[in-house]
């Protein structure tokens, strides 16, 4: 028995889940309006990235490749190695703070406009579905009827193309962790030689297959992180899709007006019409609110609220409510926005509020973090150079004057483009480096290892360690500076 008010008790329960706890199947009608088409737009747009970045190279290499399984990544063309943990994490870090802000501010944009799983689960599928299988009354008396031939087609044809998309979206995102040319590899070489990524796609086909034909807005609901954030990310002020409930209630169906019953003083009296009534007689139905509780907003809900109850952890933002709503009143000749982006002070108070106190906190911390970020992205060197003493050897004695400390490098490249003519040097002027052999060109985001002899005058040591800089150079130009010690005999 519910302990909530009347008209808190849709808390009670989830909309997609009945008393018995099975899982109610949602049929969402099909929306329409300017917000649907912008959407629609975007995602197409969103998609095209999507599926065409892959193909898109700078100097031969990807755009954006995210190879976790060899530490290799490309961001717009620049390279990161393992090397760059530092700037990737602080890049997460700002990333976490900018969704943070951005959800404070606009609510769940995000879910509804941007989200993979929204875009495909609304732009793709459920057009395929609304295609095959027709809008929300006619899947409903398809899945319910028997299973004539026509269903068996449609739901076999609507598998059969769910399956497909499946299949070309984890190969989108294979293009993304291995490179489209590799993944081109996987699908035109033998099976046999690549079983494993065949198994792997395959599984993860299915999988998605899954999401997108059985367990659909659930992801939102029940899996989504973002999602369960919501509650304490929102605040008043953040702009979300809402009811003007100031406006719209009390709700209720237009009605002509009616009589009131002929009042018994009436008897005898003259009867001007024919049904027995007077023209004092005709009353108003109470003064109503603008909803005329169509509940063609919660019939196109993709997660089954009606967002008349206030704003709620399901409500992905989609905007379909707010098509479906301002469709209803231009029909009937009323003002639209009754469901619109607003605010839950804005609604209240009748105005707009967007920055708070609270939102430029985060918005000066995040400019603080993006600074920083840009700071350590443009002074971040293209190699990496790692030298360390040779370990268990001390120093040698070269001649009366002069010691010696034998070194490793070990140099990253990480552009896109093949580093030549490196040299080492000491940035003092007294003392030379020796290499053992040469340094050769290093092809891009490949490694050169090696060894090398520093050699320095006795009289310019400063103790037992010297600390020294070495700089590389490429083609004459300086390219990174590494400092080191230099080992000498205790004083
Ligand atoms: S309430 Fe409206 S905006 Fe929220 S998920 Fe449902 S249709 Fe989309
Ligand atoms: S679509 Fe608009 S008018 Fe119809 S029930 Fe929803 S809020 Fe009320």
């Amino acid at each position: 028995m519910s302990q909530l008010p009347p008209h808190e008790t849709y808390r009670d329960h989830l909309s997609t889940v009945d008393g018995s706890g099975s899982r109610v199947w949602l049929y969402p009608k099909k929306p329409s309006g300017k917000f649907y088409r912008w959407r629609s737009y975007l995602s197409y747009f969103l998609l095209l990235l999507l599926f065409g970045l892959p193909f898109v190279k700078v100097h031969g290499d990807p755009i954006l490749l995210f190879n976790v399984l060899e530490g290799r990544f490309i961001i717009f063309g620049i390279v990161f190695t393992p090397q760059d943990l530092h700037l990737f994490a602080l890049a997460m870090i700002t990333l976490m703070l900018f969704v943070v802000l951005f959800t404070v501010v606009f609510g769940r944009l995000f879910c509804g406009w941007v989200c993979p799983q929204t875009i495909f689960m609304e732009m793709v599928f459920r057009k395929i579905e609304y295609w095959i299988e027709g809008d929300a009354n006619q899947q409903r008396r398809l899945n319910r009827g028997p299973w004539t031939a026509t269903k068996v087609r449609k739901k076999a044809l609507k598998h059969f193309l769910f399956f497909a998309i499946a299949v070309l979206i984890v190969h989108a995102f294979l293009s993304y962790l291995i490179g489209v040319d590799e993944v081109g590899k996987i699908i035109s070489e033998p099976i046999h030689q690549h079983l494993g990524g065949f198994v792997a796609m395959l599984v993860f086909s299915g999988l998605f297959y899954g999401v997108f034909a059985f367990f659909r807005e659930q992801v939102c609901l029940a899996v989504c992180p973002y999602g369960r954030l919501q509650d304490v990310l929102l605040v008043k002020d953040s702009i979300v899709v809402i009811y003007d409930w100031v406006r719209g209630e009390p709700r209720g169906k237009m009605k002509k007006k009616r009589r009131a019953p002929r009042p018994a003083a009436l008897a005898g009296a003259t009867i001007p019409y024919s049904d027995g009534y007077t023209a004092s007689d005709v009353i108003s139905v109470p003064k109503l609110g603008d909803c005329v509780d169509c509940r063609l907003c919660v019939q196109v809900c993709p997660t089954g609220i009606d967002i008349r109850n206030g704003t709620q952890l399901e409500c992905v933002n989609c905007t379909a409510c707010m098509d479906a709503c301002d469709g209803v009143r231009r029909k009937i000749n009323r003002a639209e926005g009754l469901i619109r982006q607003d605010s839950e002070h804005g609604i209240k108070k009748g105005q707009q509020k967007i920055v708070t106190p609270r939102e430029l906190d985060y918005s000066v911390v995040l400019g603080l973090l993006l600074v920083f970020q840009v700071l350590l992205f443009s002074t971040r060197s293209e190699v990496e150079t790692l030298i360390l003493r040779t370990p268990g050897m001390l120093y040698q004695e070269v001649d009366e004057q002069h010691l010696s400390n034998l070194y490793n490098y070990q140099l990253i490249n990480k552009t896109n483009l093949t580093i030549q003519d490196l040299e080492l040097r000491l940035q003092a002027d007294y003392g030379r480096i020796e290499l053992v052999g040469n340094i050769p060109d290093i092809p891009k985001q490949e490694l050169s290892e090696g060894a090398f002899f520093i050699i320095l005058p006795r009289a310019q040591l400063t103790g037992r360690k010297t600390r020294l800089a070495i700089e590389v150079y490429a083609g004459g130009q300086l390219i990174d500076r590494v400092k080191t010690n230099f080992l000498g005999p205790a004083h």
